[in-house]
């Protein structure tokens, strides 16, 4: 049997020691991937000249499976953030970031137990701002929000919750104010939710919601919502479980998207990534936690059907963060990555 190529992106900053543990835990658990390593981020600008070299678009659609280690994003100006490039040229509409408490990881929570799935590729993410004056004294963004991609979101949040055996969605929105836009993404979701009738369905404002995550984060279950919501509730969330240190994602598209000249759904692609950043104050010192992409990397394993491997290695890193000798300092343990990997990989059974 061959193996299922993955495109493997190291990242900048911390993105070379984590994705060096996560292969390590990988192969031990007896994942059987084929690795192939490619350049994006700062990095790639320093070796190529361009932050998502064509090779690296290439590869990805020849794949289809990324596993991506974070990528620095220069802020104000620079070039245009490659995380958002990467989700869009993929059409990876759905960001799928599980929080679930971690026994012995210290967190203000106990029995969180919620998934969020995210739009990717609308909303005010879509990249269409300019200043209005020349003089800059004001600018605007707009906000797009369309029936098929909130669908398509909302219909994967609805698959999702079936194929995990959850049992509701809350859709989270702000109708009541900007009821065009938010008005269409609510009115979808209740026209989807008719046909899941097997699956509860409510809907929340994002602010009760942001309120409601911290006082009672065990009445969720699956949050669907957009894009600007969902980045900041799932680093909400993140925090309820531990942090972002302790958090993967799963980026779902059906295929290239039609700005790639590819007809939709001709190929499904998924990228998986740590959720935190490059964690430049630490970089190169061999201390940052290598959990959030070895549990992507966890994801990745399911997502091509090797749940076995996907399971231990998921034990192992539960095993090893139970004891405060073997978690890394970030999480109040005494160990270095490798320390903390090798815990892992003894505890794979
Ligand atoms: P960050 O997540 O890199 O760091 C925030 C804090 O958390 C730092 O103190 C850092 O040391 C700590 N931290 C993060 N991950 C850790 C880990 N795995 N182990 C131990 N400690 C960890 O956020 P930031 O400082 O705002 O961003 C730094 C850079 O990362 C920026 O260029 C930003 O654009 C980029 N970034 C990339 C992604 C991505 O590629 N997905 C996501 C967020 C930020």
């Amino acid at each position: 049997m061959t193996h299922p190529m993955v495109s493997l992106i190291e990242g900048d900053g911390i993105g070379p020691e984590i994705t060096a543990a996560t292969v390590r835990a990988v192969e031990a658990a007896g994942g059987q991937l084929t690795w192939e390593r490619v350049d994006a981020g700062a990095g790639a600008v320093a070796k190529h000249g361009d932050p998502l070299p064509a090779a690296t678009i290439e590869s990805i659609k020849r794949t289809q499976l990324a596993l991506k280690a974070p990528l620095a994003t220069p802020s104000g100006g620079g070039y245009r953030s490659v995380n958002v490039t990467l989700r869009q040229h993929f059409d990876l509409y759905a960001n799928v970031r599980p929080a679930r408490t971690l026994a012995g990881v210290p967190s203000r929570f106990q029995g969180v137990d919620l998934v969020i799935v995210r739009e990717n590729t609308e909303d005010l993410y879509a990249g269409i701002e300019h200043y209005i004056d020349p003089r800059r004294t004001a600018a605007e963004s707009i906000a797009i929000i369309t029936r098929f991609g909130s669908e398509r979101v909302i219909v994967y949040a609805f698959e999702y919750a079936r194929r995990h055996g959850r049992r509701k969605v809350t859709l989270v929105h702000k109708a009541n104010i900007l009821k065009m836009s938010n008005g269409l993404f609510l009115d979808t979701g209740r026209e989807v939710a008719k046909r899941y009738p097997d699956i509860e369905f409510d809907d929340m404002i994002v602010d009760a919601t942001a309120m409601k995550l911290v006082t009672a984060p065990e009445r969720f279950d699956v949050i669907v919502t957009m894009n600007l919501f969902g980045d900041i509730l799932s680093d909400l969330a993140a925090g309820l479980i531990g942090g972002l240190g302790v958090a993967g994602a799963a980026n779902i598209g059906d295929g290239p998207s039609p700005a790639a000249g590819e007809p939709v759904g001709a190929r499904a692609c998924a990228m998986f990534e740590a959720v935190h950043g490059t964690a430049p104050d630490i970089a190169g010192k061999g201390i940052a936690n290598p959990t959030g992409l070895m549990l992507s990397a966890a994801m990745l394993l399911d997502h091509v059907e090797q749940r076995e491997a996907a399971a231990r290695l998921r034990a192992g890193i539960m095993a090893a963060l139970a004891n405060a000798e073997t978690r890394t300092g970030d999480l109040g343990g005494r160990a270095n990555t490798a320390q903390y990997t090798d815990a892992v990989i003894r505890a794979l059974g």
